[in-house]
């Protein structure tokens, strides 16, 4: 695989080669914008399982198919001419860092943040007790989750963390098999929802609703559920002063996502048949049960620092939350890469503007660049930007 790469002529001949490690969105943005350039380039294309599009294919909830539709730009990237996929490929590995380094004018590694983050609380491994990115690929088809069976047969479920992961969890706990069905679902997945037995899922975060990563377009999906409820107590949506000073200072697009958390006390549907029930200002200290998820105790919190900074610290007011399935939605972890540098507490490779430090003619884009966090946008724009980073560089390299 190596010596076809290594035949590449470079800049000034067939043109730039570029290797690009990850053929989720990032990756294929930047080769996106680097095609569109008008630049003459090839592109290799590594990415570590058989199939590219990475969040987009195996993270998006499957009934987010408007966000799913960016795919049909990436069939586009991967037909062109200049453009190689190789699959099955673990950069890392065989091949690393420097030998692309060797082999390409330009290497970006766009590999994402596969890690799980974790609770470090006792009882957190217990059966019934999972990850939201295992149980995302899970509901996706990924290979390595494809075959995973989580405990459903319970009343209660449980998500930790305010994030739109969280809220993807509640939504798919709660979707109707019609709903399911409209989806392409992976069809083991779909049984098994289906045929849950789950009737309330509890959504927990450590700080408050004003300080909720949840975006308002998500948030009002789980009113427009066939079978499911948001609710949210008035308690929970009392603000300390440091809190409402903080969300006076928010952008409009938050502020409406905390109106929404609002208008979620007045929701009244006796038919409904799942609750999803939010809960705020709870950190878990242990996840009960001897042999499998019985429940959770956690620990109420309250808000300490500035406005824009608030932390969360426990108080000594306990709380136990009976349930059977919990699922940890507390953010994805980037993981390092052999031959590139790292930094493991944002889990991020340093970089400038995408360059990576310490290592010309490499750079970095997506998630792995700057943490787990932003939307399909976010990781166009950054894509779009190293792009023009590397013809920069190349332009002044010649
Ligand atoms: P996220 O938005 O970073 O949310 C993580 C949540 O976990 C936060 O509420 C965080 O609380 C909490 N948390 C972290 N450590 C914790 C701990 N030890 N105990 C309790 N809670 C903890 O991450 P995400 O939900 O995984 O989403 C990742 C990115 O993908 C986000 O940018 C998200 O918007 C995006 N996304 C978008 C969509 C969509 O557009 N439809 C769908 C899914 C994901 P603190 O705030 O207190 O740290």
């Amino acid at each position: 695989m190596m010596k076809e790469a290594e035949q590449g002529v470079g800049v000034g001949g067939d043109g730039v080669r570029v290797a690009i490690v990850g053929a989720g969105p990032a990756g294929l943005f930047c080769a996106g914008a680097l095609l569109r350039s008008g630049e003459s380039v090839r592109i290799d294309l590594f990415e570590r399982l058989e199939q590219p599009y990475g969040l987009v294919r195996y993270g998006v909830a499957p009934d987010h198919p408007e966000i799913r539709r960016v795919s049909r730009q990436f069939e586009k990237v991967l037909a062109h001419d200049a453009v190689t996929l190789r699959t099955g490929v673990c950069v890392g590995g065989d091949p690393n860092v420097a030998a692309l380094r060797d082999a390409y004018d330009a290497v970006v590694l766009a590999s994402g943040a596969e890690g799980r983050r974790r609770l470090g609380i006792p009882g957190e491994d217990l059966p019934g007790s999972y990850d939201a990115g295992d149980v995302a690929g899970w509901y996706n088809g990924h290979p390595e989750h494809a075959r995973h069976t989580f405990n459903l047969d319970c009343r209660e479920a449980l998500v930790i963390g305010n994030g739109n992961v969280a809220l993807d969890m509640a939504r798919m706990l709660g979707r109707s098999r019609r709903e399911l069905e409209a989806t392409d679902i992976a069809p083991a997945a779909l049984e098994a929802l289906a045929a849950s037995s789950i009737r309330t899922v509890y959504v927990v975060g450590r700080r408050g609703p004003v300080q909720a990563s949840f975006s308002q377009a998500e948030l009002r999906e789980l009113a427009e559920m066939e079978r499911a409820v948001p609710i949210c107590d008035a308690a929970e949506l009392a603000l300390d002063p440091a809190s409402r000073t903080e969300l006076e200072g928010l952008p409009p697009v938050s502020q409406a996502a905390f109106e929404r958390l609002c208008s979620y006390r007045d929701l009244s549907r006796p038919d409904a048949e799942v609750r999803i029930v939010f809960r705020f200002l709870r950190s878990p200290m242990e996840v009960l049960g001897d042999d499998r998820v019985e429940g959770i105790r956690l620990r109420r919190n309250r808000l300490v620092g500035e406005p824009g900074h608030l932390r969360a610290e426990t108080t000594a007011e306990e709380e136990i939350i009976p349930c059977g399935l919990l699922l940890r939605s507390i953010g994805y972890q980037g993981l390092p890469l052999d031959g590139a540098p790292f930094d493991a507490g944002p889990g991020v490779i340093p970089n400038v503007q995408g360059r990576v430090t310490g290592l010309p003619r490499v750079y970095t884009t997506g998630w792995i660049a700057y943490g787990p966090r932003g939307v399909i946008g976010t990781a166009r724009k950054h894509a779009a930007q190293v792009a023009a980073c590397i013809l920069e560089d190349l332009r002044q390299s010649t």
